[in-house]
């Protein structure tokens, strides 16, 4: 798993002048043009040079900080070799560091906020009640700093539309200065119930956008109770109305869990009846933190336990003719019915295999488990190929 946030193991001077979190892209490349230099932080991976005119330095276990500027020099831990040419980072006046964008990476997602106005059973970033909009602006500086030809990238919370119209200027912003990636939001969709607000994100005529949005049960009481939040379902489904009748592109997310595969079946026949016209439905395993940690006994259930309503569900969308998607299960827990819509999904950063995956001739195929998973417990059932 890579550490996406840690501390510095020595600190620049100039993290005493500052107040806010500072933004840098990285170089590698100590031929870098001059005027280009002013801009950018240089990496140091080894000792074979010292480029002068970087904005500032940070020097790997690897490298000796012999020559470097000691008032704009960063050393980092091993932690953070992984820090490429390109990538974005964010410095804290504190000493903390934060990798906001991996130039290598198809998973880059940004966090826009912690708050939100739900409070769901298994939530990965359980909600805080801070003003934390310095988060926002750390990401209009970061799109900025990203190269023009990023793939994709993420925006997730927390709620992303909390901000509201302050959220809507973040996509116009994407857009000009990233026309070609791709961009999928998180949400769970009550903003979109207001009409207006759907329109405003629908005029931001972005041409490769989708929000994902979470729909845990086709009856509203056990969605409402997986959110904590009354009358969820109902605003959430008008959200997703309003997106697709200014052509939007939606993405229904539903995480299985004990309390959500019962209702698998039932879900994707509302889906294919009610909402036949959204973009995918994305049927994903669970992951072991956050509030799904503390919750883990009314959560946790063993994939292997609902395969067959896993693969009736995939049925009944891909009847329909659904875009579906199999997301975050390892490969031998899954029947082969499913596999034309499996997919690979979990982010590499926090991908791992467990023991006895050693021997599976297939693990290129499996998408594995969450780090989360493997150390908090994960499926008695995992059966390698052989
Ligand atoms: S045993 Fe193979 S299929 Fe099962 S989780 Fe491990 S790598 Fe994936």
């Amino acid at each position: 798993m890579l550490m996406l946030s840690g501390r510095v193991v020595r600190k620049s001077d100039v993290l005493s002048d500052i107040k806010e979190p500072r933004l840098y892209s990285l170089s590698t490349n100590p031929y870098l043009p001059l005027p280009l230099r002013g801009k950018k932080a240089f990496l140091a991976r080894d000792s074979s040079s010292v480029p002068t005119g970087f904005g500032h330095y940070f020097v790997l276990p690897t490298a000796s900080s012999e020559g470097f500027p000691p008032d704009k020099t960063t050393g980092l831990g091993l932690e953070f070799d992984y820090f490429g040419d390109g990538d974005v980072v964010s410095l804290l006046p504190d000493g903390r560091i934060r990798s906001l964008f991996r130039a290598n990476s198809n998973h880059n997602s940004i966090l826009l906020t912690e708050q939100c106005n739900h409070y769901c059973l298994m939530c990965s970033q359980p909600p805080k009640r801070v003003d934390d909009s310095w988060l926002l602006t750390e990401a209009f500086e970061a799109i900025k700093m990203m190269p023009r030809e990023t793939k994709e990238i993420g925006f997730t919370g927390g709620e992303p539309t909390i901000y509201g119209d302050d959220f809507i200027k973040l996509l116009h912003h994407t857009k000009s200065w990233l026309p070609q990636t791709s961009l999928h939001v998180l949400s769970n969709g009550r903003a979109f119930a207001d009409e207006a607000f759907s329109k405003a994100y629908a005029q931001v005529e972005h041409p490769d956008l989708m929000v994902g949005i979470p729909i845990y049960s086709a009856d509203a009481s056990v969605h409402d109770y997986v959110v904590q939040s009354k009358g969820a379902f109902d605003e959430t489904v008008r959200g997703v109305l309003n997106l697709k009748r200014y052509g939007q592109r939606v993405e229904i997310r539903v995480v299985i869990h004990k309390q959500t595969c019962e209702g698998l079946s039932e879900l994707a026949n509302f889906i294919s009846r009610n909402l036949l016209f959204v973009d995918q439905v994305a049927l994903m395993g669970l992951e072991h933190i956050g509030f799904a940690r503390a919750n883990i006994d009314s959560l946790w259930v063993d994939p292997i336990e609902y395969k067959d309503q896993l693969s009736e569900a995939v049925k009944i969308l891909t009847s329909y003719g659904v875009r579906t998607a199999v997301y975050n299960h390892p490969l031998c827990l899954v029947n082969s019915d499913v596999l034309p819509v499996y997919v690979k999904s979990i982010s590499d950063w926090k991908n791992e295999f467990a023991k006895e995956c050693a021997p599976c001739v297939r693990k290129s195929e499996c998408g594995g488990f969450f780090s989360s998973g493997i150390r908090n417990g994960y499926s008695q059932s995992i059966t390698p190929f052989l």
